[in-house]
């Protein structure tokens, strides 16, 4: 046993096999001990400054029971960082192999891309068959006229789809001029409204609408004998009854109303506005993806579909009225439907799916549905990012003994940067400051919360550029709330990269991170997590981890868009045809997360091949779903045709 030991850190007795830890382990000892004859005497050598003194001494039993002791603790030392070094290397091979086997799973080749659209035509063809052919519901929207740029007046819309809602007026030209005037308000609904009553949640809407309208000049006034007209942009489950009429089916994102569900929204919107005394007609009832497509048709008649990329996720496009076999009214003049995907509802086999996405679903409010959008939306990437990055803190141990408890909060990787914002704002502030400036903030928060922070949530741009905007736009102005709040954030978040990753979501944020030493992956993995100390090592697996997520939402989300124009016989040129298909897209992932669109637009490029490619435009419709509605009110207006007196 002694001998095993002593050989053990007797350089010469070095077995072939001893790993280069162990050798380092060592390398003290060697320069202390220059020869270990196996009998005594014993040299041994000490540095004094540049002179080198040997003496030699003679070993007596205690000496010798004394270096062994020394040298056990030595090599048990030496032993046990080998042990952790092979451990720690056999724990990242694990966390490689984990991100590796992800990376697989979530494939995403041309094949199967094509496999994926072509399965999205087969369901768009068994949706619109029959009521409920498909879990694609097709639904029909009644929209058979879309704008057509010419349109002429004065129209209102309303664009009710979260916590916020908003009230425009749109003044447009007629032919080649345009919008010529938009004036909107956003405005919160207190979240006991979300959840109280129809009539209280309608009531406080046409009070708003009221208190709009109500504010305008005479030059607004419509012409006697005429009602003002409305769009209702509502984007929630709804089945669609007339251009103006639907039923809802269900709420999402927070609202729950049950004596709203079942009810027609337009008749209780009409019931609350008849109430407050309000002349006016709701004329067109369409979700954001509608809208969307609707406005981007105004801009330019070659749109032919409008593709939404936000929180959710969903898909409308103009079909013929003749090829929707459970369409039983008359065919329209245009000859024209558009029809209402829901494509967030879409599945195939062809979806590569993960543990990670199945565990998600299984988790979810609504098991089994919406699955197309549980791997492509906003609202499930980072939280696609955090199951994986669990996994390897539990089985690799990726973050140290301990799985951070952090990692295993649900949804903690936000697709929405407020909370993020609000605790940068505590964290930054002098002790006395935060009282009043975290007051300030929920002030704001419950005042205006929408338009100051969403407008955090919406913006990329640094701070300073659209700051001033936010808080000049606003009556608070004089508020020494806002202005406070102002000071303070300029002056908290002085750090580009800090204001940038505050008003990106996290999952955006660290994907898009481009310092050497990924700092704001570190930042967001302390701060959210809180798990400090990582290394460059780990900073880039989590990249890596948001890039395989991001890559394959963006490449199936192209592969959708392809079945779209398969359905529609789109996807290729016909000879002497060069006829333009244009897609709408709107929604914050579209739009905020660079890396995401990029990938979109450059997968359909490789689907569609060079000459197909060169007739499809993908096309940022800023803001269709607001004017949209105003633009269908104009487009279906009681007036058209009716010259005015
Ligand atoms: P909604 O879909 O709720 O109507 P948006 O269209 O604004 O809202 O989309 C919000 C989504 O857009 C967020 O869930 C987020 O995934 C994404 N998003 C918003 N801002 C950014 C950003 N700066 N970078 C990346 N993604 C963003
Ligand atoms: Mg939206």
């Amino acid at each position: 046993m002694l001998g095993c030991l002593i050989s053990f850190l007797t350089p010469k007795a070095t077995p072939l096999s001893f790993s280069q830890n162990v050798l380092f382990a060592c390398a003290p000892i060697r320069s202390t001990i220059s020869h270990f004859p196996h009998s005594n005497p014993i040299w041994v050598s000490s540095h004094s400054g540049q002179s080198l003194r040997l003496c030699r001494i003679r070993m007596g039993k205690v000496a010798v029971g004394a270096a062994v002791v020394c040298a056990a603790a030595v090599c048990a030392a030496a032993a046990l960082v080998v042990r952790h070094r092979m451990i720690s290397s056999g724990k990242w091979a694990r966390a490689v192999a984990i991100l590796k086997e992800f990376e697989d799973k979530c494939g995403t080749p041309i094949v199967k891309l094509r496999q994926v659209a072509d399965a999205m035509d087969v369901e768009m063809h068994a949706g619109l068959a029959s009521e409920g052919g498909s879990k694609l519901n097709m639904l029909i929207s009644f929209v058979d006229n879309l704008p057509t740029g010419d349109e002429e007046g004065l129209f209102y819309a309303l664009d009710l789809g979260g916590t916020n809602f908003r009230v425009l007026r749109v003044h447009l030209g007629g032919k080649d001029k345009g919008v010529i005037g938009q004036e909107f308000e956003e405005v919160s609904i207190p979240p006991h409204l979300m959840t109280g009553s129809s009539d209280a949640l309608f009531d406080f809407i046409a009070a708003a609408l009221a208190k709009f309208v109500g504010s305008e000049s005479e030059g607004f006034h419509p012409p006697p004998g005429r009602q003002r007209e409305l769009g209702f942009t509502f984007s929630f489950p709804v089945r669609q009854t007339s251009i103006a009429s639907g039923t809802l089916i269900k709420w999402t994102k927070g609202f729950n109303i049950e004596d709203a569900v079942g009810e027609d929204v337009v008749a209780e919107l009409t019931k609350s506005l008849e109430k407050i005394g309000l002349d006016m007609r709701v004329a067109a009832l369409v979700n954001d993806t509608i809208g969307t497509l609707a406005g981007g048709r105004f801009y330019n008649q070659d749109v032919i579909a409008a593709v939404i990329l936000g929180t959710g996720t969903n898909a409308a496009y103009v079909e013929r009225a003749h090829a929707i076999p459970k369409w039983h009214g008359l065919i329209p003049k245009s000859g024209d439907m558009v029809i209402n995907m829901e494509w967030g509802n879409f599945r195939s086999s062809h979806l590569p799916l993960t543990e990670y996405d199945q565990a998600l679903d299984a988790e979810s409010l609504n098991p089994g549905e919406q699955i197309f959008e549980k791997l492509i939306s906003g609202m499930y990437l980072g939280e696609i990012v955090r199951r994986a990055l669990l996994k390897m803190a539990e089985e690799a141990d990726f973050f140290g003994d301990t799985v951070p408890p952090k990692l295993k909060v649900p949804f903690i990787l936000r697709d929405r940067p407020t909370l993020f914002l609000l605790q940068q704002i505590e964290n930054k502030c002098e002790c006395d400051q935060t009282a009043v400036l975290l007051k300030s903030a929920s002030f704001f928060q419950r005042a205006h919360s929408s338009s100051i922070i969403s407008k955090f949530q919406l913006s990329s741009e640094p701070l300073p550029l659209f700051f001033p905007y936010v808080l000049f736009s606003l009556p608070l102005l004089q508020s020494s709330f806002s202005l406070s709040l102002f000071l303070f954030l300029s002056n908290a978040l002085t750090q580009d990269e800090e204001r940038k990753a505050a008003v990106t979501p996290d999952m955006s944020a660290m994907h898009h991170d481009t310092s050497s030493d990924l700092r704001v992956v570190g930042y967001k993995l302390k701060d959210i997590l809180e798990i400090s100390n990582t290394s460059l090592k780990m900073r880039k697996i989590v990249v890596e981890l948001c890039d395989i997520v991001a890559t394959r939402g963006a490449r199936l989300a192209a592969a959708g868009i392809l079945g779209i124009l398969k359905k529609i016989g789109r996807d290729t040129v016909k000879v002497g045809e060069k006829q333009k298909s244009v897609i709408a897209l709107d929604g914050g992932l579209f739009e905020h997360y660079t890396k995401f669109r990029v990938c979109l637009e450059s997968t359909l490029k490789e689907l569609l091949g060079v000459e197909a490619a060169e007739t499809i435009v993908i096309e940022h419709a800023n803001d269709g779903s607001g004017i949209g509605a105003a633009l269908l009110v104009a487009s279906n207006s009681q007036y058209l045709g009716v010259e005015e007196s």
